[in-house]
Order: structure tokens, then C-alpha cells, then sequence
């Protein structure tokens, strides 16, 4: 049995071909990104989709379709594998038949960055790695934070200053050091890391820059399409920072192709915020690539509050261009109406993830999505992580009571009226 199918890497700018087994982040020769490849000639041979059917309900239950060579090295938390939950409220709110919810705010530290950062510390375990340092805007902090501890990894956290209080402190929580890190725009975060990379051989952690963590990403597919009976959805909705959720799951459904186990794509759509969305912006103009665009303090939206896209964007444009999907950009108070539509559905999702359903309630309207399409709004985090953001959109009861009989039928009539 072949515990992974993963060959090699291609570098996204000059095509040179790199081992999986040495610890590069970008291409040495051009600073390009790094895409993993797999046997899929061999997988479509030897691999079936009933296969998978006992395993560990984890992402793991994917592991040909990762680059970890040895399972000796996997890092898991049981990440992955989360509920996709039909709807019961805003199905009806927009008239859609077949509406469901990829609830990864259930994952081990309560958001999706689980799935990368299990996969990305597996594989630098696996290289030998024992340190590591990533930047965060909070839950890709604590989720490199904890399983870097779970590896034995002595983690750094640099912390965005924007980053709520709350999710700081669970950074810390996990064993992390921190440091607030100021800066003016993204832009500026990247050529550090870059920098570190070249001139301290650091290995990096951060979305792209780290060849593999997005590759687990692609699990949404596997997972999304095996509980369809083998059938993707018509359209994705994901909310988008860098993008590497996109990118990964569109990965995930071309790679299912190609295997033949689906027999159509589905159409991806990428939800930024109105305050600083350059991938929306990039898209309604028809570019290939992003420019920094947008002012990422000025959104409650703080996980996809990015301003600048990594190398342009490009591979997350291309997964919107290729699968004929589109970017939406949703107002703040669209997000706070949807955060209260998930709650009707039994969800508690952070302000960054209930924008896939303020986008889809937008797409809906401008007649981009049909009543009858299967769609899935990934959401990628906890509200529970930004508290204060429950609060602010929902309003505070102002009823009162003593405890006492009549007092209560009193309390209900005007509740019940
Ligand atoms: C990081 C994050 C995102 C954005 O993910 P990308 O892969 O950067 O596009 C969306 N939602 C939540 C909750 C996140 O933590
Ligand atoms: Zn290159």
C-alpha cells in the first residue's frame, strides 16, 4: 500500500521541477510558488472511492492524496471531516432547494486553518524541522500554535494588531510566543518572510509560502463529494484572505475528475469584505492579478481582511476563472444579518465565515445561483473566537423577570403575543 501518490514540486513562475524532501518554502531560482504533484496515472489505477470507506473520519482518510510520505510523522487532533449540514432557515429565506453548510467551526481549534497546519507540521516533523514562526490575524496562530506543540515544535506566533484580544490569548494558550506586529499593508509581512527565508533559511509556515499546508485544503472535495454519493456540488462559496481555501478545494474536485470519481466541477465563488476586497476587485475588472486594494481595519470581517493577495492572487483568480465561478464583496451589516441567519440554523460562525452567506443571499439576487443548483457555504471558524462580534450584531433582550409564577405568564404573553 502506498501511503502517498505525491511525486514532486513545479514552481508556478519558471516551471523547474524540486524534491518534496528538502525544506524549501518558494523557488530558489525565481521566488515562485511551489505546487505539489501526484501520480494520478497510478492512483486512477490502484485507488477506488469505496476504499475509503472505513477509515478514520478525520482528513487523514485522504492521506495518498497528501505529501507525507510516512504516517509515523502525522500530527493529528482528529481535524477534518466535519458535519455538511443541510439548511433549514436560509434555504427557505433565499428559496434555494439544496443548501448545506460545511461547518468546520466544529475543528480541534475551532477553525479550518486545522486542516493546513496538521498537514504542515506532519511534513516539517517529517523533514526534520523543530522550530517555526508564522504571522497571524488569530486562528492560523493558534492552530500552528498547537499542533507545533503536539510535534514537539517550539512555535512563534507573530500576532496582527488587529487581532481580537481573545484570540491573542489562545495563541498563548497553546504554548505559542507572541508578538504584536504592526505594519501598513501585507505587502510589508511578505517581503520580511521573504527576506527571513532567503538570509536565515527559516522554514515558513505562512499560506502559500509554505508548499504544502494548502494542500490539505482539497480534503473539502474528497469529504463534500463523498457525502453527495460522489457528486460535487454546482457551486462553493468561500470566504477568501489569501486564498488558500479556494485553491485547495478546487484543487480537490479537479484532482476527483481526473480520477473520474466526479463527473462535473463545480463553480467557485470567493467572498471578500467590501472595506479591502482586491481579489473581488481584480475579478470584476477581468485581471489575472490582484493589486493591494482596500483598508483591512475597516471590516468586522478580520479573518479575510487581507489587502494584499500573495503573488497577485493569481492561483486563487485562476480557480475562480477556470471553474467559472465569481468574487462577491459584502458589507459588514450583510455579514451581521447572516451571522444571525446561522443562528437560526443551530451555527455559530465568525463574522469572516457568515460572509459566504451574506455573498450567496447577494449572488441569489443577481440571479447568479438557481433555485435548484446543490450549493455549499464553507464556514471556516467559531464565533465563539470573536465574541464581541455576537454581540454587536445581535441585539440585547431588554426583558426582565423575578423569578416568580406570575411574573413568568406575564413574560410570555408578551413574548408569545
Ligand atoms: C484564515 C481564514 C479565512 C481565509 O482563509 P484563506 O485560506 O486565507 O483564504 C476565512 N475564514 C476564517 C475563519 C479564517 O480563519
Ligand atoms: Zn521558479
Amino acid at each position: 500500500m502506498t501511503w502517498s501518490y505525491a511525486t514532486h514540486y513545479t514552481c508556478d513562475g519558471c516551471s523547474k521541477v524540486y524534491e518534496l524532501n528538502v525544506p524549501i518554502n518558494t523557488c530558489p531560482d525565481c521566488g515562485g510558488l511551489l505546487e505539489t504533484h501526484y501520480d494520478l496515472d497510478t492512483m486512477k489505477q490502484e485507488l477506488s472511492p469505496r476504499q475509503f470507506a472505513g477509515r478514520t473520519t478525520s482528513m487523514w482518510r485522504w492521506h495518498e492524496f497528501y505529501p507525507l510520505r510516512d504516517e509515523a510523522h502525522m500530527v493529528s487532533l482528529g481535524e477534518g471531516g466535519t458535519p455538511l449540514i443541510p439548511s433549514v432557515y436560509a434555504g427557505k429565506k433565499l428559496g434555494l432547494s439544496r443548501l448545506y453548510f460545511k461547518n468546520d467551526a466544529l475543528m480541534p481549534t475551532g477553525s479550518f486553518k486545522d486542516r493546513g497546519f496538521s498537514l504542515a507540521i506532519s511534513f516539517a516533523k517529517e523533514l526534520g524541522l523543530t522550530r517555526g514562526l508564522t504571522y497571524s490575524s488569530g486562528n492560523a496562530g493558534a492552530s500552528f500554535a498547537a499542533y507545533s506543540r503536539r510535534a514537539g515544535f517550539e512555535p512563534t506566533v507573530l500576532v496582527e494588531y488587529l487581532a481580537n484580544p481573545l484570540k491573542k490569548a489562545i495563541i498563548s494558550l497553546y504554548g505559542a510566543k507572541t508578538a504584536t506586529l504592526y505594519f501598513d499593508s501585507m505587502t510589508e509581512i511578505t517581503d520580511m518572510l521573504e527576506q527571513a527565508v532567503k538570509r536565515l533559511g527559516l522554514y515558513q509556515f505562512v499560506n502559500f509560502i509554505n508548499p504544502v499546508r494548502h494542500e490539505a485544503m482539497k480534503a473539502y472535495a474528497y469529504e463534500i463529494s463523498e457525502t453527495l454519493g460522489w457528486k460535487a456540488p454546482d457551486v462553493m462559496v468561500h470566504p477568501i484572505g489569501t486564498g488558500g481555501g479556494i485553491w485547495g478545494a478546487w484543487k480537490g474536485f479537479c484532482e476527483l475528475a481526473q480520477l473520474g470519481w466526479i463527473d462535473a466541477v463545480p463553480r467557485m465563488v470567493g467572498v471578500q469584505p467590501e472595506a479591502t476586497g482586491p481579489i473581488v476587485r481584480a475579478f470584476n475588472q477581468g485581471l489575472k492579478q490582484a493589486e493591494r486594494h482596500g483598508d483591512a481595519t475597516k471590516t468586522i470581517a478580520q479573518s479575510i481582511a487581507a489587502d494584499a493577495p500573495i503573488q497577485g492572487g493569481e492561483r486563487v483568480l485562476r480557480a475562480i476563472y477556470d471553474s467559472r465561478g465569481f468574487a462577491e464583496a459584502v458589507p459588514d451589516e450583510a455579514i451581521m444579518q447572516a451571522m444571525q441567519w446561522l443562528g437560526c440554523e443551530g451555527i455559530c460562525a465568525e463574522p469572516a465565515s457568515a460572509a459566504s452567506l451574506a455573498a450567496l443571499k447577494q449572488a441569489v439576487e443577481r440571479g447568479l445561483v438557481r433555485s435548484d443548483e446543490t450549493v455549499v457555504c464553507v464556514i471556516t471558524g467559531s464565533g465563539l473566537k470573536q465574541p464581541y462580534a455576537i454581540e454587536k450584531s445581535v441585539p440585547d433582550s431588554p426583558l426582565q423577570l423575578h423569578a416568580s409564577y406570575e411574573e413568568l405568564e406575564k413574560l410570555l404573553g408578551k413574548v408569545w403575543q
